[in-house]
């Protein structure tokens, strides 16, 4: 891993401002950085103070004005560079991914390939940043909208996503004429620095201002310093919804602009007719993929009464089949949980579930032994489970399914309704009157509702996000640009008349 660090320019154990790296300074604690995938420190780093982002700040007003007169397109010119950068770092900055968060390789991989997918997205959207036209009621009148930048926009990321959900934000804010400022998770620094020394070349390479983007490593108390700064006209952060709420308060006091994209509890509805050979891996894949700490997670599975046993069984079979371990080597399925915190919460939640009257059926252990050296291996988890066990509303980052049953598609979309998150869900049938009353808007009501597929896994050309206590903000594809930018709506009068709006006469 030393070598993968030294290859993306970062220096082992960690750098400081004194290094001469500019892209880093932080005048707080030190903070050791260990990986849950063997416990080892990757390295230890200084957590930023107020000063330090007073300093980052100042940077990205010099870079605002320099970077929002370019044209868009020479933009994305530069996302464009930026996404072939990142197809150069892709096996490093994976591996990276994988060692510090301990998601399998392979999604670590994916993560980056995502990000090269919305740079991609970003570069066409650079020469797309349309405004409408309307028709004025006064003759002689032309009346358009048009975007224009919003200035310094702070991205706040969890640990479960280190990059790509960066990547979401930033590609986009940067072709809309933003610079940006990221405090990603302190659970995940690297990673971060990793992405910023990418982008750092390219900007240099282009004789760009370094304040276009910048990192910072911080704690909660930064992401509160931002959230209250007004220098910040977005912020767009990502996370539990504890800490969306603190945020959308903190930014609403200033009556500031958020992304808010927060907590999922994501339910799959399996109906009578659902093909199961499909259902099955989209199921297993939804709740134990990344060890279930994914936003978009399976949590909940509510499966039609017929159904009921055998689909059980058969997850029973294909849990059994799961290979847990270092996520770095391709054989396993399953890596770790990020930290021993996450797996007291793990464990928590099992003790809570049967409590309240859930059976477990599968796993709620911790693993141990040679390949699960860290203390941070869980069982993927499967609990029968009743749909008033108030357990399940809440999320707990942890690969747990509660399994309950139904008797007919209403019941089952109420089921799947009745929590307080609103961000991902799916049914499983060929039936189409189902699928279309799941879609419909007596069905789901979640930001994201899919038929024959499973919860997780989204594609970064719709738009990203959820309802009620997910926070209601939509990243990424679709028309999401739009919250990064400003709107203006324009009259011209050319006539030789000055007519008012409404017909009011007002002669002097
Ligand atoms: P977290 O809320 O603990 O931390 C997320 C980020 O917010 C971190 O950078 C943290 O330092 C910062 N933060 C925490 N409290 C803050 C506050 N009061 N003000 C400002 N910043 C604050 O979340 P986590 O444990 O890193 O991530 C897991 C959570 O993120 C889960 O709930 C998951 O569902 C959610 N998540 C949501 C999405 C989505 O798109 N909806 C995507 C990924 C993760």
């Amino acid at each position: 891993m030393k070598k993968v660090i030294d290859d993306l320019g970062l220096k082992t154990p960690f750098y400081g401002a004194s290094s001469g790296q500019r892209n880093w300074v932080g005048r707080g604690d030190k903070l050791n950085i260990k990986s849950p995938v063997d416990g080892k420190l990757i390295g230890e780093i200084n957590l930023a103070e107020n000063k330090d982002y007073e300093s980052l700040m100042a940077e990205a007003q010099i870079a605002f004005p320099i970077w929002k007169a370019m044209p868009a397109p020479h933009r994305g010119e530069i996302v464009r560079q930026f996404g072939d950068a990142l197809r150069k770092e892709k096996e490093n900055l994976g591996k990276l991914v994988s060692y510090e968060m301990g998601k399998s390789l392979q999604e670590g991989y994916g993560e980056v390939q995502e990000m090269i997918d919305i740079c991609d997205f970003a570069v066409g959207l650079s020469r797309q940043l349309y405004g409408l036209q309307m028709h004025s009621e006064r003759p002689g009148h032309r009346m358009f909208e048009q975007w224009h930048p919003l200035g310094v926009v702070g991205i706040i990321s969890a640990f479960n996503f280190p990059v790509a959900v960066w990547a979401w934000n930033a590609a986009l804010a940067w072709v809309c004429g933003n610079v940006c400022i990221w405090k990603p998770s302190e659970k995940t620094p690297f990673s971060a620095m990793a992405c910023q020394e990418i982008f750092r070349k390219v900007l240099i390479a282009n004789d760009l201002p370094e304040g276009i983007s910048n990192v910072i490593i911080g704690d909660r108390a930064i992401g509160k310093l931002m959230s209250s700064d007004p220098n910040i006209a977005l912020i767009s952060a990502t996370g539990s919804t504890q800490m969306g709420k603190s945020v959308a308060e903190t930014v609403g006091r200033r009556l500031g602009k958020s992304i808010l994209e927060l907590g999922g509890n994501n339910a799959i509805i399996v109906a009578e007719d659902a093909d199961l050979n499909h259902a099955v891996p989209a199921i297993v894949f939804g709740a134990v993929g990344t060890a279930g700490q994914r936003c978009t997670s399976t949590r909940r599975l509510i499966v039609h009464e017929s159904q009921f046993e055998s689909l059980l069984e058969k997850l029973k079979q294909a849990y059994g089949q799961i290979r847990i371990g270092d996520p770095l080597d391709e054989n396993n399925h399953v890596g770790p949980l990020i930290d021993t915190m996450a797996v007291e919460a793990y464990l928590n939640t099992v003790e809570k579930a049967q409590n309240q009257g859930g059976e477990l059926v599968y796993g709620g252990q911790v693993l141990d032994g040679e390949k699960c050296t860290s203390g941070c291996y869980v069982m993927p988890t499967i609990i029968k489970a009743d749909q008033n066990m108030p357990i399940m509303k809440q999320e707990t980052f942890a690969p747990i399914l509660y399994v309950t049953s139904y008797k007919d598609l209403n019941e089952a979309i109420n089921i799947q309704n009745n929590v307080p998150q609103g961000l991902s869900s799916s049914i499983f049938t060929l039936n189409m009157r189902k699928a279309e009353t799941f879609l419909s808007n007596s069905g789901s009501d979640c930001g994201i509702a899919n038929v024959n597929i499973g919860t997780s896994g989204a594609e970064i050309g719709g738009a990203f996000g959820g309802e009620k206590e997910t926070g209601g903000g939509r990243e990424s594809g679709s028309d999401s640009w739009k919250a990064y930018m400003r709107r203006q709506t324009c009259t011209i009068n050319y006539s030789t008349d000055l007519p008012l709006a409404q017909g009011i006469k007002f002669d002097l």
